[in-house]
């Protein structure tokens, strides 16, 4: 039944996961969690003024959340800070199957686990530890500024 999940894009993501290791003096450093999996996952950021220059992250788990970190590197990498918690927020969405995949993306890999709500959790940890981060700011920057539009 879980087979159908790991597609190939999963599994290379898994085997060659981009952007993986510690960032040192990362601007953003948030851990997290999965206790009904036993996924791990910590996810930093680089900042450039309001741009997100860098991400990584380090963990353990299964392959959905190893996966799913590893596109999330990508995905935000270059991002403003605003462009990425809309790409957390849409995400989100998509896990939850209100918003369709992005063609074309590997991300669209993960559309197999919205069948699977207890899998939701193990694709959505990297996001949700990225958004965490965002949301205080990062570590040790209390006033980053977000610009406002
Ligand atoms: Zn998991």
């Amino acid at each position: 039944m879980m087979r159908e999940l790991y597609t190939q894009v999963i599994m290379d993501h898994c085997q060659r996961p981009r952007n993986r290791g510690k960032l040192e003096d990362a601007d953003l450093e948030e851990h997290l969690l999965n206790p009904l999996c036993g996924d791990e996952v910590v996810v930093y950021a680089a900042f450039d003024g309001d741009r997100v220059a860098e991400v990584r992250f380090s963990g353990r788990g299964c392959a959905i959340s190893q996966a799913s970190a590893s596109m999330m590197t990508e995905r935000l990498s270059g991002k403003s800070l605003k462009e990425a918690e809309a790409e957390i927020e849409m995400f989100k969405e998509q896990m939850v199957g209100k918003k369709e995949f992005p063609k074309l993306d590997d991300l669209a890999a993960l559309k197999g686990v919205v069948k699977y709500p207890s899998r939701v959790k193990c694709a959505s940890l990297a996001w949700s530890a990225f958004h965490e981060g965002l949301s205080k700011g990062g570590r040790g920057s209390e006033e980053l500024a977000i610009p406002e539009e």
